[in-house]
C-alpha cells in the first residue's frame, strides 16, 4: 500500500520576534492559508515563547499549527527559565521542537535529555518535532550516517508513533548558512531514518511519520528538495521570517 504523507513546513523563529513583526508575520500567514483553498501541506509556526499566545490568538481562526522551540523534561519544578510541555500545551501549542542543534551546543542536551523532553511532549499530548543532524566535522569525517542512525536511536522515545513524532534531519553545518547537501546526500539521510524508524516501529508506522528536511530551506532549493521522496516537509528557521519565502516554500511542498 502507497501512504501519501501530507507535508509539514515548519517555521522556527528561533529569538526573532517582538509583538509587532512578530504578530505582523502571523497574521499575513493566517490570512494566506485562509484565501488558499484547501491547500495540501500543514503549516506549523514556532515563535519564542513570548509571543506564544498572541500568536495562538492571530492563529485562533487559522488551521495553522502553534508550536514551541523547547520544552523540559519535567512536568513542574525548579527550573528556572524553562517551560514545560504541559504549559505549551496549555498556551495552545501542539508541536514543540526538541533537540534543536542550537539547543544542544548552546546548551549541551545530549540525546538522552532530548529523548526524555520528547516524552513528556508525549505525555503532554504535544507533537514532537526531534531534530537530528552530523556536525560538520563528522560529516567530513565521513560518520554522517552513524551520527545520524546514533542519534535517532537514543532520541526516540518509547510509545513514539506518527501521530506523535515528527523527525527533522538537519545537518548542523547546513543550518542558517546557505549551504545544503546534495539531493543525492538528503535521499540517503531520509532513506537511512525512513529504514531505522521501520525497523523501531513497523512499517506500517515509519511509512505515515513525517520526516522534514532542515538546513537553509530557500524559495530557490524547495521544491527539489520538497520532491524527494522521504522528505515530508521542511523545517525552516531564516526563511520563515518572511512571509513570501515560507509561503513559497510551503507552495513547493504540494
Ligand atoms: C533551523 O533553525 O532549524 C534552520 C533550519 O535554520 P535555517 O533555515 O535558517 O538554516
Amino acid at each position: 500500500m502507497t501512504v501519501t504523507r501530507r507535508p509539514l513546513i515548519a517555521g522556527n523563529w528561533k529569538m526573532n520576534g517582538l509583538s509587532g513583526d512578530g504578530l505582523a508575520l502571523a497574521e499575513e500567514l493566517a490570512r494566506r492559508i485562509e484565501d488558499s483553498a484547501d491547500p495540501d501541506f500543514d503549516l506549523l509556526i514556532c515563535p519564542p515563547f513570548t509571543l506564544i499566545q498572541r500568536v495562538g490568538a492571530a492563529l485562533a481562526e487559522s488551521t495553522i499549527a502553534l508550536g514551541g522551540q523547547d520544552c523540559h523534561a519535567a512536568e513542574s519544578g525548579a527550573h528556572t527559565g524553562d517551560i514545560s510541555a504541559a504549559m505549551l500545551a496549555d498556551a495552545g501549542c501542539s508541536h514543540v521542537i526538541v533537540g534543536h542543534s542550537e539547543r544542544r551546543a548552546d546548551h549541551a542536551e545530549t540525546d538522552a535529555w532530548v529523548r526524555a523532553k520528547a516524552g513528556a511532549a508525549r505525555a503532554a499530548g504535544l507533537v514532537a518535532v526531534i531534530c537530528i543532524g552530523e556536525t560538520e566535522a563528522q560529516r567530513d569525517g565521513g560518520e554522517t550516517t552513524t551520527v545520524v542512525a546514533r542519534q535517532l536511536a537514543a532520541s526516540l522515545p518509547d510509545g513514539a508513533t506518527a501521530e506523535n513524532t515528527v523527525i527533522a534531519y538537519e545537518p548542523v553545518w547546513a543550518i542558517g548558512t546557505g549551504r545544503t547537501p546534495s539531493v543525492t546526500e538528503v535521499e540517503a539521510v531520509h532513506a537511512l531514518i525512513r529504514g531505522d524508524l521501520a525497523q523501531r516501529l513497523g512499517d506500517d508506522e515509519a511509512a505515515r511519520l513525517r520526516v522534514l528536511y532542515g538546513g537553509s530551506v530557500k524559495p530557490g532549493n524547495a521544491r527539489e528538495l520538497m520532491s524527494l521522496t522521504d522528505v515530508d516537509g521542511a523545517l525552516v528557521g531564516g526563511a520563515s521570517l518572511h512571509a513570501d519565502d515560507f509561503w513559497s516554500i510551503a507552495q513547493s511542498s504540494a
